[in-house]
């Protein structure tokens, strides 16, 4: 796992959880995730917000398949975004949840709630790999997250459904099984709940 840093209080920490904090005029400082807060915190006067840091947890998806969940804090203005993401290399990469709170809210309520999200979502599969490969299952419904694809330089979406990267080109593969049929796409925030 790459390392960086953090010039607030010296830990070494990973780079997912390194902030560039600071301005153009100023500059930035490289800051982990509790010194961000505590810095975020000062300046918004939250004199009581609490950065606290959770381990990671390990829970099954529907097909007995372990899944290990990260999570980091980041305040923001009036809220605390709290991410759960699996690794990839080292990376955020699969499953990725966000639950959004008061600054005042109790973190281990938000936490129970992330764990919750996270419980729902891996009960549900929306893919099968089925005879001629890669299929929507029955209930003809994904849900699932956009993002960035660096074999097409950002042309096309890579996907991530049921925590598995499914490039663009698979993905309209397996819609020609519906050929004929409509279709709805909605999008949303992260922290919503589909
Ligand atoms: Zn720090």
């Amino acid at each position: 796992m790459r390392k960086s840093k953090c010039v607030g209080c010296g830990r070494q920490v990973p780079s997912f959880e390194i902030v560039e904090y600071g301005s153009m005029e100023a500059g930035f400082k490289r800051l982990c995730r509790r010194c961000f807060n505590r810095e975020a915190a000062t300046a918004a006067g939250l004199d009581n917000f609490e950065h606290i840091e959770f381990d990671q947890i390990r829970l099954k998806d529907a097909d007995g398949k372990i899944h290990e969940f990260h999570f980091t804090t980041f305040l923001f203005g009036t809220g605390v975004a709290l991410d759960a993401f699996e690794l990839r290399n080292g990376n955020p990469g699969g499953y990725r949840f966000q639950v959004i709170a008061e600054p005042n809210e109790d973190p281990l309520a938000m936490l129970g709630r992330l764990i919750a999200k996270i419980r729902r979502a891996l009960a549900v599969k929306h893919l099968e790999d089925g005879e001629y490969g890669l299929q929507i299952g029955q209930a003809g419904v994904v849900r699932g997250l956009i993002d960035w694809d660096a074999a097409q330089d950002g042309y096309l979406p890579l996907l991530v459904i049921d925590g598995r990267e499914i490039s663009w080109d698979d993905f309209g593969r397996c819609l020609m099984t519906f050929e004929g049929a409509q279709f709805k796409l909605e999008i949303s925030d992260m922290s919503e709940e589909l």
